[in-house]
């Protein structure tokens, strides 16, 4: 099996978000970039449980689906995007975890000033607008908003993060639910306390930059993916 380790992996962080109660059977999606053209990527319609390495697809940075045998993850043309957008990261993971996913259909935000851990972790979230799922104009609103961090927060819709790695971006999503708990529970409690700004962004300087390129002229190179993608459709 060709990219076997790399596909290992894919699967084995799909197996890990549902066991970790981060996704449904159905939902959610993991890619992870193979080389400067192409990724591996979770395919649609298997139980997400139990996914093996050998129901992992293939598919390039144009759309190609070069394992015709696997119907690819209807968020594809997402993570195309994304990866065309983040060119330096290597994987993206795609879930509608359900605290973190609340805060996504609420106008309240998850506050990442309230331990340490999400502060560093997380920093800020993005936020995305609602698009319907799987569409062209999601993958376009969530690609941009990864050119603004590696955390994004897509409205009435779920949870999307990128990463150096698969475990990085797993570790984001895991911190971004945990945090979403954490904000939950100390509203129940009360008496919240904060960290300050100035403790805030002391832990926010030490986390991942996000590398910005300005020039990338996003929509165009989305735009010219779909369409490749909806003609081999
Ligand atoms: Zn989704």
């Amino acid at each position: 099996m060709d990219y076997q380790k790399e596909r290992e992996e894919v699967a084995y962080f799909m197996r890990r978000l549902y066991d970790k109660n981060l996704t449904t059977c159905s939902g959610g999606n993991v890619s992870l970039k193979l080389d400067k053209d192409k990724i591996c990527i979770t395919p649609s319609g298997l139980d997400k449980g139990r996914i093996q390495p050998d129901q992992i697809g293939i598919m390039t940075l144009e759309g190609v689906n070069l394992t015709t045998e696997l119907k690819p993850s209807i968020e594809a043309a997402m993570h195309i995007a994304v990866h065309r957008m983040r060119t330096e990261i290597k994987a993206v993971v795609h879930a509608h975890p359900v605290t973190a996913s609340s805060f996504a259909a609420s106008e309240k935000k998850i506050d990442t000033a309230l331990i340490a851990e999400s502060a560093f972790i997380l920093g800020t979230p993005v936020m995305a607008e609602y698009a319907k799922q799987g569409s062209s104009e999601l993958a376009q609103i969530v690609a941009a908003a990864t050119a603004r961090g590696n955390i994004v927060l897509m409205a009435n819709h779920g949870v999307l993060t990128i990463g150096e790695t698969l475990l990085k971006a797993f570790d984001r999503i895991e911190v971004l639910e945990a945090s979403a708990k954490i904000t939950l529970y100390t509203e129940l409690l009360g008496n919240k306390r904060a960290l300050s700004d100035s403790q805030f962004k002391e832990l926010v300087s030490g986390s991942d930059p996000v590398k910005r390129d300005e020039t990338k002229l996003i929509e165009l190179i989305v735009r010219e993916v779909l369409e490749k993608i909806v003609r081999m459709n």
